[in-house]
């Protein structure tokens, strides 16, 4: 069946779409009624969905369209239902993956009308002395580059011309990853449900401890987005003032100090810039670093500082406090004291 620009099956394929959403309405579906027993295998695949984002960022295996495109809106549903900001980050991702997978094997006219579901000003390239397929707007390139280190993201690196940036098809689908992502993690803000079944609460539950036991708590949680620099250890204390003042660091003072503030939350850009009084100062180089240790290059594995009996081993530990002897490792003492400060905040009446 044709629903407008696409078919059951891209709709099922690609259940954020506007068209998903609207077919969805026109089946009706209530949240009364996804704990019915005829329901189940919907409320399967939903929790499916989840489980798989939470296990493996991805969405577990497809089934047929009339289950597909219900079980997306309910797979939100649970999301919402476990009040997780982790979980809702990771599920957007794994959808956003997802399609980014599938329209690999798509025309470059479904890509065209993936895109302007997204209201993109993109177009197919005529110009036959330009081998890339697509010219898209310049607005439309930079919204979607914003989070994207690589290098061959800059616009320095693009062929422009009329406002337009020209791009192959994987570059393409690739900003369209990040808008999908976009639309699902702006759907999942919603904190606001109605009473919701028993049943949906029951999966939330079980979905949210699934998280904690795989990802485990402390990651789970994250920092807060706010860096607190009065809740930092004495010996991150000790090499950031070091840093600022252009002091000599060792080797592993500044992976230390490195690796801290990217785990708390600091851009590569701030943390960049705490080196910048150093007398070998190469900016190109800090960055590439630092971008390194925040997993943004390489093996895209996010290092985390050394344990305290390391730092203690090199000399990094210094001025150790009465918090120090109840902690293992920095970024520990880090969160317990910023908790030690939300507690000791004012409770609004
Ligand atoms: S005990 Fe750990 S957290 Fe405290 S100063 Fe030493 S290295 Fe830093």
């Amino acid at each position: 069946m044709e629903t407008g620009r696409f078919t059951q099956t891209d709709l099922a394929k690609y259940p954020f779409l506007k068209e998903t959403a609207k077919l969805v309405k026109q089946l009706g579906l209530k949240i009364e009624e996804v704990a019915n027993p005829d329901m189940a295998v919907i409320l399967n695949r939903a929790e499916e969905r989840v489980r798989e984002a939470i296990l493996s960022i991805s969405v577990g295996k497809k089934r047929e369209a009339n289950v597909e495109i219900p079980s997306f809106p309910v797979a939100l549903m649970l999301v919402i239902a476990t009040k997780n900001s982790f979980i809702k980050r990771r599920y957007a991702l794994a959808e956003a993956k997802q399609a980014f997978s599938d329209m690999q094997a798509e025309s470059s006219e479904k890509i065209l009308a993936i895109a302007r579901d997204f209201d993109w000003n993109i177009e197919l390239n005529r110009d036959f002395a330009v081998p890339l397929e697509f010219a898209v707007s310049f607005a439309d390139y930079l919204r979607n580059t914003t989070h994207l280190r690589d290098k061959k993201w800059k616009l320095v690196n693009r062929l422009l011309a009329n406002g337009k940036v020209y791009l192959n098809k994987q570059d393409v689908t690739r900003l369209l990853q990040e808008e999908v992502q976009r639309r699902i993690e702006k759907r999942l803000e919603a904190t606001e449900l109605p009473a919701l079944p028993e049943k949906i609460v029951e999966i939330a539950t079980r979905l949210l401890e699934l998280a904690k036991e795989s990802i485990g708590q402390e990651e789970m949680e994250g920092f807060p987005k706010v860096v607190t620099q009065s809740a930092f250890p004495p010996c991150i204390v000790a090499l950031y003032e070091a840093a600022s003042k252009g002091r000599h660091l060792s080797h592993i003072g500044r992976f230390t100090l490195t690796s801290f503030l990217v785990n708390i939350g600091m851009s590569p850009e701030k943390v960049a810039e705490l080196f910048k009084s150093f007398s070998d100062y190469n900016e190109r180089l800090t960055r590439y670093q630092i971008e390194h240790i925040a997993g943004e290059r390489g093996s895209r594995t996010r290092y985390t500082p050394p344990q305290c009996v390391t730092l203690q081993t090199h000399g990094v530990c210094v001025n150790p406090d009465a918090l120090c002897r109840r902690v293992r490792h920095p970024l520990t003492y880090y969160k317990r004291k910023q908790r030690q400060f939300s507690s000791s905040l004012p409770k609004a009446s």
